[in-house]
């Protein structure tokens, strides 16, 4: 089984679509550590594709204010903004959806692999450096944990003789388009990167493709029609910064 793993698309239809379209044929089945909603310009329409896809997904921090269960208040100001545009927006249907996501962690059809959206520990907890991975990966028995929340696609492995390795996009020490194999004595924290607005400072959306037969991940980067976000973006009024980093990819 291969599986279209997924993370903090935030309301961005166009980088869904793209990113949904170069990984045709490489994927059964579809997992998303979160934030389907927030930011952008297409709540609704980014969960009716994620229904009829099929997604396993878990909620992530913005899904959680959006349909008003909460954690609002550690927001941005921009953040928020765009935060009671979606509450606003969003159809009963599709704020029910967001309502019944289940918190990470969140088991995955394969076994060996979990999804949260912050960490294992804390859902709104960033994991960025090799202190907070640590306590992440000493806290659960799950090889696999694929997670999201930093929009920085990234791999950490603990091994079984203690050493931890980190690879990240943003220093450019993960490779893209090629598969990375995964060793099962080993244990990881795997995140795709933001679907919806990278921040590691390439503008494509990101996403990864895990085969659990072969073992092995693979991430991607999909180019998608960032000035037609920005546009719908600027139609509604959304903050002006907002815009901006999507064509920053920051
Ligand atoms: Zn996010």
């Amino acid at each position: 089984m291969r599986y279209l793993i997924l993370s903090d698309v935030h309301s961005n239809l166009e980088a869904l679509e793209a990113a949904f379209k170069t990984a045709t044929g490489m994927y059964e089945r579809v997992l998303c550590c979160g934030d389907v909603v927030g930011y952008g310009p297409n709540p609704n329409e980014v969960i009716a594709r994620f229904m009829a896809e099929g997604a396993s997904t878990i909620r992530g921090n913005h899904d959680r204010a959006a349909c008003g269960t909460g954690g609002e208040e550690w927001f941005t100001e921009a953040a928020q903004e765009a935060i009671h545009w979606t509450g606003a927006v969003l159809t009963p249907e599709h704020r029910k959806y967001l309502r019944e996501l289940p918190p990470g962690p969140g088991r995955s059809p394969d076994p060996r692999a979990q999804l949260v959206h912050g960490s294992f520990l804390d859902e709104d907890e960033y994991v960025f450096d090799e202190f907070s991975a640590l306590d992440n990966l000493n806290a659960t028995d799950i090889p696999l944990t694929f997670f999201g929340h930093t929009h920085f696609p990234s791999l950490f492995a603990l091994h079984r003789n203690g050493g931890l390795d980190l690879q990240c996009s943003a220093d450019g020490s993960l490779p893209t388009d090629t598969w990375i194999s995964l060793d099962s004595r080993s244990r990881y924290l795997i995140n795709p990167g933001s679907v919806g607005q990278p921040r590691d400072g390439d503008p494509r959306a990101a996403c990864a493709v895990f085969d659990a037969d072969a073992y092995a991940i693979k991430f991607i980067r999909v180019r998608y029609d960032i000035a037609a976000v920005q546009e719908k973006m600027r139609r509604i009024r959304m903050p002006v910064f907002l815009i901006d980093r999507l064509s920053l990819g920051e």
